[in-house]
């Protein structure tokens, strides 16, 4: 599944979530040596109108079993299925002989007799199902307006991580692996899309309905089955190329398919050939298999990988040219880049269980970069990977609740607790490390062996490790122990080392110590690859190891620095899974190297790792912040966007520590409009058509940063432009929207613009990137009347906002400044029973008291919330664990505000007295001048 999605949204939905999920391990012993299906689905009409959720199902479940069980163990949701009677090997079971246990889902059915192993068994189940209206998981009705105004209902399924129990009676788990022959009855009029192919169709009552055999499948994980039905159209790929590939979306958004049918079948040569398995060859013997992407107007997922068949978002897998942002554009090729690697990696291969889930979702993440490295050079994937990926492994990796890469899953808690940014960020973050380390051809010919071993059956890290292992030790020289031993505490530990650089006399030494402060996890000490480059050698920032840091060494001697300022820097390309902290003379030394005008040579990518580490370090008190802003002064002249992005997010950070609106905020902000002011004037305002990928991205969060800051020709081309749209209905430009609809929020005086932009969401049905862009403006309002409507409207207009647009809505709201989250908190302390009455499903509302918990920062919100848990134990008690879970987050967030905001704080007052008058007047002009409008 794509890693924006679960980050935002998954990864908090589910935080906490124990009120809907019972604890206890329902897990289905391994008895069973094969698995077929023959599933048959029959939907009536009604199910695509206002009211029909039923129908009817017939599932025949073939076994073969390795030992004989007094119970065949399966998985069935009995919110959704109703058994109406099971057949074993053609004897019709009494009611008695079987039973569903609503809490653990598990269907358990006595064997009547004594069973043979090593033989066909056959299990039929007749059951009648529900189609899901509340969330979007398992399989789900939903609707969109279509062309001609009207309503159009379909259904559409998520079947990760364990809902496709909520369809048919199934072995829910991903180790086994089944063939499914599947036939699906449907209104003539819509396209039933499936993993496979079609077999034959059969017409009844003419036309009206349908009924379409599918091809087999192969032997596949259950939960990368899914199937789709919409009044959609496709377009192919023309002519024979294989594997045949189409594009299927709402019929209105057939322009928007082109850059998805342009990268898709370079991703499947890429990925055929990178793996040395051809994807034709993934069915076997059969033709050459199918590629879909089917875009869905109201998905959970960014991206899903069902097998042949990628499903996801609009916005994450349609890319229109003249309305979309090149933002846009990049992410669109990620969701494919990474839902396609699954097809090998998580597909073809998977995990065993869960608690392994970066074997899937960390060769996602990595893909999503790496795959993309040839098709688009210049967009320098790889700099983005450790700008977007590393950094937030990192971030999250230091959080004293993370867990290690393979940990215990065993409830349906634990399992969800796994789609988190370990899984995705640490785990690509890792297998880049061992890259490396190991050298890319290696790697590639050790993942080739994982594949060909390991294809249509399930792993563990010991597969993995010892097929990349069987490569290094080859080598013996590359490691100073065996592959096993060096990647044992990166797979199984929480955490990371920091490693501390010190320069006694002239002598450089290093140690580790776990990023982690309690418990035995601050003991872990890993083997740690070293690269380093000096102010001597520069070595081009060579990546392969110069040398190992073992468990058992304390400060090992790394180089010899002669006098004077000569610099050493660790980690080159930030390749090592790691930070770096220098003693004061060394990070002197290197902030003196960084102000000289080439950076003395110091990459991006390191600049980028400078800036990281910094803050971080700050913001966990191991440097003090006036150290922090010494050591990245030189993003005053830095003008690589990613060093910008690193530090607008740092910059971010602390401003949301102070509170924009308080004193030291404001003095804050001023620092900051003052170190960034010359890059602001060094990108011209409006796009060029021909102009480069990242000055497009650098673009947009330069001046998203200095709008928000108050920086005054920013608001002022932005106030142009926002009348512009609104009296001449004159668009901005595709990479300014979101910067002018923000920011004309931001600083509109006039209500009646929200109402307008409010108005454009409406108005504007087909571009999802579009309203996307909209609904996240409408947030920036500072307008507390404004947010709580637009809040409201999440609940008053369920049909024009859908499901993951009420997400985008709170989502926005919380990340658009201090005062939206506590307004967003009030709100949904205050209307409570009627979130509960629209959206019923406890998933969507669990995710926004987690995300919401996450992101306070003032004690009103923290004692709001504390207010609800106790209200919750007497009216709500369906949401008392999520209301702690959300409290206990809420207390650690503050802690480390508080402990930040004091240094903050002596930072600012020690530079205010620094700063001349005439940056005083600027003070003046920014905030007295465009004081934002607050109702
Ligand atoms: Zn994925």
């Amino acid at each position: 599944m794509d890693m924006s999605i679960w980050i935002f949204v998954i990864a908090t939905i589910f935080v906490g979530s124990s009120a809907t999920y019972t604890k206890g391990s329902s897990r289905i012993p391994d008895v069973y040596e094969a698995i077929t299906y023959n599933l048959d689905l029959n939907f009536p009409e009604d199910v695509f109108t206002d009211n029909g959720r039923r129908f009817s199902g017939k599932v025949m479940i073939t076994l073969k079993l390795k030992e004989v069980p007094d119970h065949i163990i399966l998985h069935a949701d009995k919110n959704y299925i109703t058994i109406q009677n099971i057949t074993f090997n053609d004897l019709a079971l009494p009611q008695d002989y079987y039973e569903v246990d609503i809490e653990t889902q598990v269907l358990k059915i006595k064997t009547p007799y004594s069973l043979e192993p090593h033989l066909n068994h056959h299990i039929l189940i007749n059951y009648e199902g529900l189609v899901e209206d509340n969330d979007l998981f398992g399989l789900y009705k939903s609707s969109y307006t279509d062309e001609n105004g009207n309503k159009s209902y379909f259904l559409a399924s998520q079947f990760p991580p364990f809902y496709a129990r909520r369809v048919f009676p199934c072995f829910d788990e991903p180790s086994f692996k089944s063939v499914f022959y599947v036939t699906i009855q449907g209104p003539g009029k819509m396209q039933i899309l499936f993993n496979t192919d079609k077999h034959s169709e059969e017409d009844v009552d003419y036309g009206r309905s349908k009924i379409i055999h599918f091809e087999p499948t192969e032997k596949i994980p259950l939960y990368t089955l899914g199937f789709h039905i919409l009044d959609f159209n496709c377009t192919k790929i023309e002519g024979t190329q294989i594997p045949q590939f189409q594009v299927c979306s709402r019929k209105t958004t057939h322009p928007m398919r082109n850059f998805t049918l342009d990268i898709g079948p370079k991703l499947l040569r890429y990925y055929s050939n990178f793996t040395d398995y051809d994807y034709c060859n993934m069915m076997g013997n059969k033709n050459c298999y199918k590629m879909d992407v089917v875009a869905i107007p109201n998905y959970f997922s960014g991206g899903l990988e069902n097998w042949g068949m990628v499903s996801g978002r609009e916005t994450d897998v349609l890319y229109d040219p003249k309305l979309s942002s090149e933002k846009n554009k990049q992410r669109v090729a990620q969701t494919i880049a990474h839902e396609f690697s699954h097809q090998w990696f998580g597909n073809l291969v998977t995990m065993k269980w869960w608690s392994e889930l970066y074997l899937s979702e960390g060769f996602g993440t990595y893909f999503e970069y790496f795959g993309l490295e040839e098709l688009f050079p210049d967009w320098k994937m790889e700099t983005h990977f450790v700008t977007e990926q590393m950094h937030n492994a990192l971030q999250e990796d230091a959080s004293e609740s993370t867990l290690a890469l393979k940990s215990i899953s065993d409830t349906r808690d634990d399992i969800v607790a796994k789609f988190s940014p370990i899984s995705y960020s640490k785990g690509a973050a890792v297998l880049r490390m061992v890259r490396y380390f190991l050298g890319s051809q290696r790697f590639r010919a050790g993942l080739r062996s994982y594949i060909q071993k390991n294809k249509y059956s399930s792993v563990t890290s010991k597969d993995l490790m010892q097929a990349l292992g069987a490569e290094m030790d080859k080598k013996f020289s590359i490691a100073p122990a065996d592959f096993q031993t060096v990647m044992e505490n990166w797979i199984n530990e929480p955490g990371y080392p920091i490693i501390n650089v010190k320069l006694p006399e002239d002598l450089v030494t290093i140690s580790q110590k776990s990023c982690l402060s309690s418990g035995e996890k601050a003991k872990v000490k890993w083997y740690v690859p070293i690269t380093y480059t000096t102010s001597q050698d520069k070595n081009e920032f060579d990546t392969k190891p110069r040398l190992w840091l073992t468990p058992n060494e304390y400060y090992p001697t790394v180089a010899k620095l002669p006098g004077g300022n000569s610099w050493i820097i660790l980690n080159n390309n930030q390749i090592g899974y790691y930070r770096v902290n220098y003693d004061d003379t060394l990070w002197n030394r290197i902030a003196l190297a960084l102000d000289k005008d080439d950076f003395d040579g110091i990459p991006e990518i390191n600049r980028a790792q400078i800036i990281d580490d910094s803050f971080f370090l700050a913001q966990h008190r191991k440097i003090s912040y006036g150290r922090l802003f010494k050591n990245i002064n030189f993003i005053r002249r830095d003008r690589s966007y990613f060093s910008l992005i690193s530090a607008i997010k740092g910059f971010n950070y602390i401003l949301s520590t102070v509170g924009e609106e308080s004193e030291s905020g404001k003095s804050l902000m001023l620092t900051l409009l003052l170190m960034m002011e010359n890059t602001y004037q060094s990108i011209p305002f409006d796009p060029k058509d021909s102009e480069e990928h990242l000055t497009a991205l650098k673009r947009d969060a330069v001046f998203s940063f200095a709008c928000k800051l108050g920086y005054l020709p920013c608001i002022e081309e932005v106030k142009k432009r926002f009348r512009d749209y609104v009296q001449n209905k004159k668009r901005p430009h595709r990479d300014l929207r979101s910067l002018i609809y923000c920011n004309g929020m931001r600083y509109s005086k006039n209500a009646t613009d929200w109402d307008f932009l409010w108005g454009e969401y409406k108005l504007n049905t087909n571009v999802a990137s579009e309203k996307e862009a909209i609904l996240s403006g409408l947030a920036c309002s500072k307008d507390p009347v404004l947010l709580k409507r637009f809040l409201q409207n999440t609940i008053d207009n369920p049909t024009v906002m859908s499901t993951q647009d009420t997400w985008t809505t709170f989502s926005s709201i919380y990340k658009s400044s201090s005062e939206g989250v506590d307004i967003a908190i009030q709100f949904f302390v205050e209307n409570y029973t009627n979130i509960v009455k629209t959206y019923k499903s406890m998933l969507v509302i669990g995710d926004l008291l987690a995300e919401a918990a996450s992101k306070v920062t003032t004690d009103q919100s923290l004692a709001r919330l504390k207010e609800f848990v106790k209200e919750a134990n007497e009216k709500h008690k369906e949401i008392v664990s999520q209301a702690e879970e959300a409290v206990k987050a809420a207390e650690i967030n503050l802690k480390t505000i508080r402990d930040c905001k004091s240094d903050i704080n002596r930072y600012l007052q020690n530079s205010a007295g620094k700063r001349s008058a005439s940056t005083l007047g600027i003070t003046c002009i920014v905030f007295g001048y465009y004081k934002p409008f607050t109702g």
